[in-house]
């Protein structure tokens, strides 16, 4: 069999290349690399790296045909949410396996994706939407308390605040439209001069990582997220699966996440979705769905999972993508946690402490740390880059999340 092609669509900001490209190098494929950015070494290997325009998914889709034509592809993956569009609509014209490009965009634009999901029987938050140039004050007389006010196109819960009353609503909305109005996000173009208010659905809050094969969704982990998230910023802590939720609810989120893919139309590849086990109109819990990406598990967190005997979540996607055999979807046994190590206060990185004796926490598998130190430390809800992740694994959930606290407790952040 000749080797098969790759094309991976690597934004600047992820934190997903080294572990979708450690996979790719495990499968023996002809690795071909798009970022947004010139890579210096892209006139030296231009089989290999390429420039593509992103964010200008029409463009990106002709220089790919062109390349296509001479290289033929047989997969192209997006590594994080910001080229999934780019890749269902190169898929599209190269007819390789993607969920449909309209599916793929409406997880893209949260407005576009409460729509679909309203009146679909998916519970969905009721919401309204605004214009960030709408009044303030109008608008907070209007919508209904407490209330989460968001970005439609933002990730890792940028710009997304809680309000309980009118003064706590204008000021989140004259915060998310300054954001929203900062030159990083106007080349988002579409969708940045909005903002959608949905009703807070209160209760625990899991993430489930999925595969859908033709359709059909294998849910790879439930994540428990214990520490309570309940606004007013939405910062991401801890993740610890297997879920200790009774069985009925975990039944009941995979069901929310089957119904949600299958109303927004998505079919091919990764799906991450989080959901909240919150009230219905007669008080009994039921799962709703906050949002679901066509994509993988963010940050460095899929170190967590690991599938059959030793399979990382990324050569399963491009297993799935590049159509070679998966030998198990069924993840090991052992409980794994990861803290996204909250961001203590805004300032400049300089140093961290307790490094060693964090890592010597038993069942600590890892503690890493992203930013560099001099570089700009952004809490929520303005911030996008976490400090860092710690990984655990242990014989149960309890365990796995004790660990990754007490390790945390190990490390002191001296931020100028
Ligand atoms: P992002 O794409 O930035 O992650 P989300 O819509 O997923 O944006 O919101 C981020 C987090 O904010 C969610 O994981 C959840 O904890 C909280 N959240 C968002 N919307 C709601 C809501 N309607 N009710 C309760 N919590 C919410
Ligand atoms: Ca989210």
């Amino acid at each position: 069999m000749s080797q098969k092609r790759l094309l991976l669509l690597i934004p600047t900001t992820t934190y997903r290349t080294e572990d979708f490209v450690d996979a790719a190098r495990t499968l023996d494929v002809d690795l071909v690399i798009a970022s947004d950015r010139p890579n210096t070494m892209a006139g030296e290997f231009p089989d290999h790296l390429l420039t593509l325009p992103l964010s200008a998914p029409g463009a990106a889709v002709e220089e790919v045909r062109k390349f296509a034509a001479r290289r033929p592809l047989d997969a192209v993956v997006p590594v994080d949410d910001l080229t999934t569009v780019a890749a269902a609509a190169i898929c599209r014209e190269l007819g390789l396996r993607s969920s449909p490009l309209a599916a793929v965009k409406a997880t893209r634009n949260k407005l576009r994706m409460r729509e679909r999901l309203a009146g679909s029987g998916v519970p969905s938050p009721a919401f309204t939407s605004w214009r960030t140039a709408d009044v303030p004050a109008i608008v907070a007389a209007r919508v209904s308390y407490p209330c989460v006010l968001k970005p439609l196109v933002l990730s890792a819960s940028r710009g997304v605040i809680r309000a309980d009353d009118q003064a706590e609503f204008v000021a989140a909305f004259k915060r998310i439209a300054a954001m929203l109005a900062s030159r990083e996000f106007l080349e988002l173009g579409e969708g940045t001069d909005r903002i959608l208010v949905e009703d807070f659905i209160p209760g625990r809050e899991v993430a489930l990582e999925g595969l859908l094969v033709a359709g059909e969704l294998h849910t790879l982990a439930l994540f428990d997220k214990p520490d309570p998230l309940d606004g007013p910023f939405f910062e991401e802590t801890i993740y610890v699966t297997p879920s200790r939720l009774p069985e009925r609810a975990q039944a009941a989120v995979r069901a929310c996440t089957v119904d949600a893919a299958r109303v927004l139309g998505l079919t091919e590849g990764p799906v991450h979705a989080e959901l909240r086990l919150g009230p219905d109109e007669q008080g009994r819990d039921r799962a709703w769905m906050i949002e679901i990406a066509a994509r993988s598990i963010g940050g460095l967190c899929s170190r967590t999972l690991t599938f059959g005997t030793g399979m990382s979540l990324e050569e399963i996607i491009l297993r799935q993508a590049l159509d070679l055999p998966i030998a198990s979807l069924l993840r090991d046994r052992r409980a794994a946690g990861v803290m996204m190590i909250p961001i203590p206060r805004g300032g400049i990185f300089e140093d961290v402490e307790g490094l060693d004796e964090a890592r010597a926490v038993p069942l600590i598998e890892d503690v890493t740390i992203s930013m560099h130190k001099g570089q700009e430390v952004v809490p929520l809800p303005e911030g996008s880059r976490y400090l860092g992740f710690i990984f655990s694994r242990a014989d149960t959930p309890a365990l796995a999340e004790a660990a990754v606290r007490e390790a945390h407790a190990c490390l002191r952040f001296v931020i100028r």
